[in-house]
């Protein structure tokens, strides 16, 4: 029996890595360095009203920095998925726009993680190990479902789940 800290835990959190933020920082500050100081020094008829250019200016910062966010992002999804992370960034980089984006998220595999006991990979949203059977997360004992490690009954049978002897290393992530 493993302890509960095997588990694969949330990793949302660190899912943008700290280049891509220096990078889109980075982007930002030339964008707006370009727009605010180079471009009007070249220009020779009067600037735009001043609420215009605050609003573009700020707009074409943020997206270049977003792109660069994106980038980041798929980097550190896309391989949680069993997905080329090259690939992708490179689509995100060639299509114009965030087309590469977009068609990421429409096309992205599930999380997969692996099996704590016997290491196979196996799909977040799977309750056993396909290769071991060992219980992955919480699930009624009567239909199957997903359920809360802190949940008495099933929310949707009503099955009491106390009567299923959930693994002693689930029961122990609810305390
Ligand atoms: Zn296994
Ligand atoms: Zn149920």
């Amino acid at each position: 029996m493993r302890d509960p800290q095997s588990i694969p835990v949330n990793e949302d959190a660190r899912l943008i890595p700290v280049w891509s933020m220096i990078a889109a920082g980075v982007a930002f500050v030339a964008i707006e360095y370009y727009f605010w100081i180079v471009l009007p020094a070249q220009r020779h008829h009067g600037p735009p009203p001043l609420g215009l250019q605050v609003y573009f200016n700020l707009s074409c910062g943020l997206l270049a920095a977003l792109y660069f966010l994106m980038v980041g992002y798929v980097s550190r999804d896309a391989p949680r998925r069993s997905m080329s992370a090259r690939f992708w960034i490179i689509i995100c980089f060639v299509l114009p726009g965030a087309i590469g984006a977009v068609l990421y998220f429409l096309l992205r595999l599930p999380v997969v993680s692996s099996c704590p006991a016997c290491g196979t990979r196996a799909q977040n949203d799977y309750h056993f190990c396909p290769q071991c059977a060992y219980q992955l997360t919480a699930s009624c004992g009567n239909c199957f479902r997903s359920v809360r490690i802190t949940d008495q009954f099933c929310t949707r049978c009503g099955h009491e789940l106390a009567e299923d002897q959930m693994p002693a290393r689930l029961r122990a992530l609810a305390d």
